[in-house]
């Protein structure tokens, strides 16, 4: 090890910047943020520096370095691009005995700032020791993804518990098994998605019930899994899918999405091709319950978005009437995925003002829509388990007054490695499915906002 990692305590004490520039300033803003008092020479300001200056928020004391500055200093950074500068305020530090950070320059230095995370009070730091900084920050980003931003609010929520389970559990052993259930379960969760005041009645009823042979129920994450391409997963949905006990998922879910899953889940199918779901919703629903209520923490996966054409509504439904806890994780819808991927933006200032996503596919089995609203001028469609009745879909928009010219495309399997795309017009469509061989799942497109995709398309994966 190279370097000490300590957390510096700089509250109310003196800390001086040597340098004007903006490397200047991001240093003074996060000694700032640290509660030091910032002091900064040099003999001018860049813009960010000067605004600090004006807001009162930094001292500044015009002119070269002068190491009489230094007084009363606890630490120093060295941030100009005068090597004889730098040089002079490492060795004035030195003789001092001050902690000294030249920036860039790791000979100069008696102390480094890592990257950080900053989920206050909790931070994480990370350094390579002055080796790569940018090895650090590519650690750091990939850290970022981890840690939940609440992460510091859950930290403040057991500070506020500390004392009371100290006392309530004497137990030491005892103790980090209460925590750990707190901190990596449900009342967690409930921090992270913003309930943090039912979190602390959570936590307080756990607490009570401590030493009881009362069981934790478990709870559901309803996810949308995304169109398909894994990289479009939300991190609370990665997150959760890696602490699932079991995971009950749709047809439309990817392969590679499900491997995303904790390895050790329990996975269960629930199907639902077109018509003949392998279990019918009313059983889904009932499975979520059961499953919370042996504790487990299910997690219930759906292609795009659960509240798009996805039936979410209908299982929390459920689980709220009979009192399990859950959250709802948004995903990708496939409108939005398949049109980015295929280079077809949804509005555009030209073509398209408003955007609907309608259903191709009722309960009944029936294409009975409101036509009418589909037809209106500078309007996309996007038809969702339209491609059975594509027929009946193109004829009734033409019946209903939009051109037979109008320009539609085909998104098959969007956003993954097998996607393809097949424009064409509202006339032309119903021939293009049965010829290409169209399957599901695949969206419908329709309206002006089809032409850019000559001058957009950019996704083109290689056949794999
Ligand atoms: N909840 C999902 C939609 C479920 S309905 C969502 O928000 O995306 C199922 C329909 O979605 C399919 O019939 C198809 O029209 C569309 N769909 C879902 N994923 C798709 C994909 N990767 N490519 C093309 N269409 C897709």
């Amino acid at each position: 090890m190279d370097f000490l990692p300590i957390f510096f305590n700089v509250k109310a004490r003196h800390a001086v910047i040597v340098g004007g520039g903006e490397v200047a300033a991001r240093k003074a803003g996060l000694l700032l943020r640290a509660g030091a008092r910032v002091t900064v020479q040099a003999p001018e300001l860049a813009v960010t520096l000067a605004d600090l200056v004006r807001e009162g928020k930094v001292q500044y004391r015009p002119g070269r370095f002068d190491p009489a500055v230094l007084t009363d200093a606890a630490l120093v950074i060295g941030a100009t691009d005068d090597e004889e500068v730098n040089r002079q305020v490492h060795a004035a530090a030195v003789t001092r005995n001050l902690p000294v950070n030249v920036v860039d320059h790791p000979e100069l230095c008696t102390f480094i700032l890592p990257a950080i995370i900053d989920r206050s009070p909790v931070v994480i730091a990370v350094s390579s020791g002055g080796a790569s900084p940018v090895l650090a920050r590519l650690i750091r980003a990939r850290l970022e993804t981890l840690i939940p931003a609440a992460f510091g609010r859950l930290a403040v929520l057991a500070a506020g518990f500390r004392d009371k389970v100290k006392q309530r559990i004497q137990r030491p052993d005892r103790r980090r098994t209460f925590w750990e259930e707190v901190l990596d379960g449900r009342i967690a969760e409930m921090v992270f998605s913003g309930q943090d005041a039912a979190a602390g009645k959570v936590l307080e009823q756990k607490l009570a019930a401590e030493g009881a042979s009362t069981k934790d129920v478990g709870e559901v994450y309803l996810i949308g899994g995304g169109p398909g391409d894994p990289d479009l997963l939300t991190f609370r949905a990665l997150r959760l899918m890696q602490r699932a006990d079991v995971v009950v998922y749709d047809r439309l879910v990817s392969p590679e999405v499900l491997d995303l899953v904790r390895r050790e889940a329990l996975r269960i199918y629930a199907g639902k091709e077109r018509d003949h779901h392998v279990l019918p919703q009313e059983s889904i629903n009932q499975l979520l319950v059961r499953l919370a209520r042996e504790g487990k923490r299910a997690v219930r996966l759906k292609g795009g978005d659960p509240f798009i054409f996805g039936r979410g509504g209908e299982e929390i439904e459920t689980l709220m009437a009979e009192g399990i806890p859950f959250q709802v994780v948004p995903g990708i819808t496939a409108a939005a995925g398949c049109a980015a991927y295929a280079g077809i933006p949804l509005t555009h200032r030209d073509y398209a003002q408003s955007v609907v996503f309608v259903t191709g596919h009722q309960k009944d089995g029936t294409v009975d829509l409101n036509w009418p609203a589909l037809v209106q001028p500078q309007q996309t469609v996007v038809f969702y388990m339209g491609l059975q009745s594509i027929a009946i879909i193109c004829r009734e928009l033409i019946k209903h007054g939009l051109s037979d010219k109008t320009l539609a495309a085909l998104v098959q399997q969007g956003t993954t490695r097998q996607q393809r795309v097949l424009t064409g017009t509202l006339a032309t469509l119903p021939g293009i499915v049965e010829k290409s061989n169209v399957h599901a799942p695949t969206l419908i497109i329709v309206g002006d906002v089809v032409r850019l995709r000559e001058k957009l398309r950019w996704f083109e994966p290689d056949a794999s």
